[in-house]
């Protein structure tokens, strides 16, 4: 089985961070990349494990030796997605589950052109709304950003393969999890296929011999 990587988009507030750890918990074939970000950590994140946390100069350069398969401004901060932290999931022989935002999805499918991309929709703009003004931390300004943010990304559907609708966090993770398993069994992603294939024509063949 050959593992690719697994792009999940959506809009701040339609849940698609619940859904990645569920994944990540429920799954033992996924895997996640730690992305750099020179934000400064939050209470309790760990450097290495939640991030790799980098001065600006150090994202810079990291970024001009073309160590990134994407990198964004997200929210004034830069983000980016090491190719050496994906290539070590994918050799382990996982999926490996991207957590980023929609500007870097399409930059890391041009890089990793086996990618399966999935968008997260709301259920209503009204369920976003009142996911937002529930965690507390919005104020008017930033809320409006984040809606915003929420209408030019969902211009950028079209890009994607698939779109699931968190209705409902469970029947959500569980869609996800099919896509997964959906993609796992497309011809074109079986390794050396057409030697199988020609090893069960062959035997047929040798079957059909005894039957005529
Ligand atoms: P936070 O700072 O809250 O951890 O993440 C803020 C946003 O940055 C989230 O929307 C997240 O998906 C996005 N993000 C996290 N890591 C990456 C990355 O490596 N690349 C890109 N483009 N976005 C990322």
């Amino acid at each position: 089985m050959i593992a690719f990587p697994v792009v999940l988009s959506a809009p701040s507030g339609a849940g698609k961070t619940t859904i990645y750890k569920r994944l990540m918990a429920e799954r033992a074939d996924v895997g996640y990349s730690v992305s750099c970000t020179t934000r400064a950590p939050r209470p309790g994140e760990v450097d290495g494990v939640d991030y790799h946390f980098l001065s600006p100069e150090e994202f810079s350069r990291r970024r001009e030796a073309g160590e990134f398969a994407e990198s964004a401004q997200v929210h004034d901060r830069a983000y980016g997605t090491l190719r050496s932290e994906v290539q070590k999931v994918l050799s382990a022989g996982r999926h490996v589950m991207m957590d980023i935002d929609v500007q870097g999805a399409a930059q890391f499918a041009r890089a990793f052109p086996q990618s399966v991309l999935v968008f997260i929709i709301p259920p209503s703009i009204d369920v976003l709304v009142e996911r937002l003004t529930r965690r507390g931390s919005e104020d008017r300004a930033a809320l409006l950003v984040r809606l915003r943010s929420a209408q030019k990304e969902l211009h950028e559907i079209g890009r994607y393969h698939y779109v699931v609708e968190n209705d409902n966090l469970d029947r959500a993770v569980a869609r996800v999890s099919a896509i997964i398993d959906a993609e796992m069994a497309r011809r074109e992603r079986a390794p050396a296929l057409d030697e199988q294939v020609a090893g069960l024509i062959a035997r047929l063949e040798q079957e059909i011999t005894n039957y005529v």
